[in-house]
């Protein structure tokens, strides 16, 4: 049977990021995709021109819609724009069947361009973060939710791990592919274990769309039933390959895409 996730996220018009890297992602490892659209971005690979928000009550629309006829067993959430939106999504999750949950903290694209808007941020702490399995925030994120500086150590993304857990997180999953070290080190926490995960740095201006590709992909596997530190070993994986295979990949002519 084939497995079915669920992205609930933003459309990138410029089809490197967001919805459309999410359903490419869940393609490629063999999973249905099903979207929520939580809100439109007039996009290329220059940046973000226009954002239309879609209206909470018609995010909740197609949550029910999705929910009450697949059978989906993972959903991954990305873009949500505003505290409304957040709000409209943390009442559908505790509604519905939603399968295992990635939260990627979605608060700027790639270009510098803001997502989330600045009022958001605490709502997504506060009230969706804990109904998630994982969070998966970069190290810019990261220091934005903890108004700290970003962590420039393994110390430091440890203790900011360990404080966003403090904060209601299950797990997470704090990216360091910011950093400045040779490996882009990852590092898992759950409650129970610490484990980093690396993948070689690759120097590419092709990476649009690199964080929404790994959370949808964490979720595909999830859905395809693996557990946790499998599903992030793969995905993590899965976005190395895309990243080695951008530069063959020749889409506008600013930051482009990752090749799924
Ligand atoms: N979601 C949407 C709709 C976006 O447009 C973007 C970036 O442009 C993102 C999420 C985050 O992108 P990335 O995967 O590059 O972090």
């Amino acid at each position: 049977m084939t497995a079915i996730a669920v992205t609930i996220a933003g459309s990138d018009s410029g089809g490197g990021a967001g919805i459309q890297a999410d359903l490419k992602t869940f393609s490629a490892l063999g999973v249905y995709g099903a979207s929520v659209l939580t809100a439109l971005t007039a996009q290329n690979t220059h940046g973000v021109t226009g954002i239309h928000d879609v209206p909470p009550a018609f995010v909740r629309a197609q949550m029910l819609a999705v929910y009450s006829d697949l059978a989906v067993t993972a959903t991954k959430i990305g873009m949500l724009s505003q505290p409304e939106t957040i709000e409209a999504v943390v009442a559908s999750v505790k509604q519905h069947k939603t399968g295992r949950i990635v939260l990627d903290p979605v608060m700027v694209a790639a270009s510098g361009d803001p997502l989330l808007a600045q009022e958001a941020v605490k709502a997504l702490v506060s009230d969706l973060m804990p109904l998630a399995d994982i969070v998966t925030p970069n190290l810019h994120e990261a220091a934005h939710i903890l108004a700290q500086d970003m962590a420039t150590s393994e110390e430091q993304m440890r203790a900011q791990a360990a404080h966003l857990m403090d904060l209601g997180a299950r797990c997470v999953l704090l990216k360091g592919g910011h950093s400045e070290g040779e490996d882009a080190r990852d590092l898992l926490k759950t409650c129970d274990q610490e484990l980093w995960v690396s993948g070689r740095r690759i120097e590419t201006a092709n990476t649009h769309g690199t964080g929404c590709t790994l959370s949808s992909a964490i979720a595909a596997e999830l859905a395809n039933g693996a557990g946790l530190e499998d599903a992030v070993k793969a995905a993590k994986a899965y976005i190395s390959g895309a990243i080695e295979a951008s530069d063959r990949l020749k889409i506008g002519t600013g930051h482009g895409p990752v090749h799924h």
